[in-house]
């Protein structure tokens, strides 16, 4: 690999003391083909942050990728995620395993319950396991996905932890007030999945009158937007030049009022499915 610039994305130091760049990569839907090259170009952009998963099926093409990158293990921020089915005790513990394995990892930097699936298991069960797991020194965070304010006031008063991360769905046509609200209160740290909406707000006009005025593309001023609302993001792509605009969000800032005209796109519109009502195992 190329020598990767100095990175200046910001970290978050979450509620377990642990720190994470507020910039990553996603790989949802990245070809388990094709994950090693993308996720080997994105480390040489800069980023230092990988978010997958067991479902997504490439953890194995991450693990390469970090591996062959040539930086240390301990500069790249990798999280993973139970995979929905595995939600009681002893089949969480085995899933983190076999997540380690395929990731070729002695060790997970943050590792997160996929989906609460209110009618699977149960996910107060599943988050001992995971504490269990953390307690193990093998994981250095624990946190959940998809999580509402109520479920995570059950795991509160089930087990008096708070989880470090909420990863939620979350973009201008989706700003998640009431979730990001309760997470802040309880100092939960919220990532953004889906950051640009799969690439549907980037048509939007009050997105792209900012982005002519500020001179930069729309994806830009909408990962932007989050960065300055505190969240942690990790956009897709496995094009190049996309990558690169993607990471290239330093060198400008959003006013108040953009901000505000941003957030005003809410329509309280998902990409995904609703966290009350998934109970899908693949
Ligand atoms: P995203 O909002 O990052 O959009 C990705 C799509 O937008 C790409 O496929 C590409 O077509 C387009 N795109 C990306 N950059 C662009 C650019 N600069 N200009 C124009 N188009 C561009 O969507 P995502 O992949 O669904 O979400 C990002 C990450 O969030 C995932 O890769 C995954 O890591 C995570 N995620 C988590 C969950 C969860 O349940 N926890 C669910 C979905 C995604």
């Amino acid at each position: 690999m190329t020598a990767a610039p100095t990175t200046t994305v910001p970290t978050i130091t979450l509620n377990d003391g642990a720190t994470i760049p507020q910039l990553g990569f996603g790989v949802y839907q990245v070809d388990p083909t094709d994950t090693k090259r993308a996720t080997l170009a994105a480390l040489e952009v800069g980023y230092r942050h990988i978010d997958t998963a067991e479902m997504y099926g490439n953890e194995q093409g991450v693990g390469e990728a970090v591996r062959d990158s040539g930086l240390d293990r301990a500069d790249v921020f990798v999280t993973s995620k139970l995979n929905n089915g595995f939600h009681d005790r002893t089949d969480a513990a085995s899933a983190f395993e076999r997540t380690l394995d395929t990731l070729g990892f002695d060790y997970l930097d943050l590792f997160l319950i996929h989906w609460p699936l209110p009618a699977v298991g149960d996910f107060v069960e599943t988050w001992k396991a995971m504490e269990e797991m953390h307690a193990s020194g093998r994981v250095k965070t624990i946190g959940v996905s998809n999580f509402q304010p109520h479920q995570l006031q059950r795991l509160f008063d089930a087990t008096g932890t708070v989880p470090a991360v909420n990863q939620i769905e979350v973009h201008p046509y989706l700003t998640q007030d009431d979730v990001r609200a309760f997470n802040t209160k309880h100092g939960i740290v919220t990532e953004a999945w889906s950051p640009i909406a799969q690439g549907k707000v980037l048509g939007d006009p009050v997105i792209t009158a900012i982005a002519a005025r500020v001179g930069k593309s729309a994806a830009q001023v909408t990962l932007r937007w989050h960065l300055q609302r505190g969240d942690v993001v990790f956009p897709k792509s496995v094009t190049r030049s996309r990558v690169e605009e993607n990471f290239d969000l330093f060198d400008f800032e959003l006013t108040t009022d953009d901000l505000a005209r941003i957030s005003a796109l809410n329509r309280d519109e998902r990409t995904g499915p609703n966290p009350d009502e998934f109970n899908w195992i693949p």
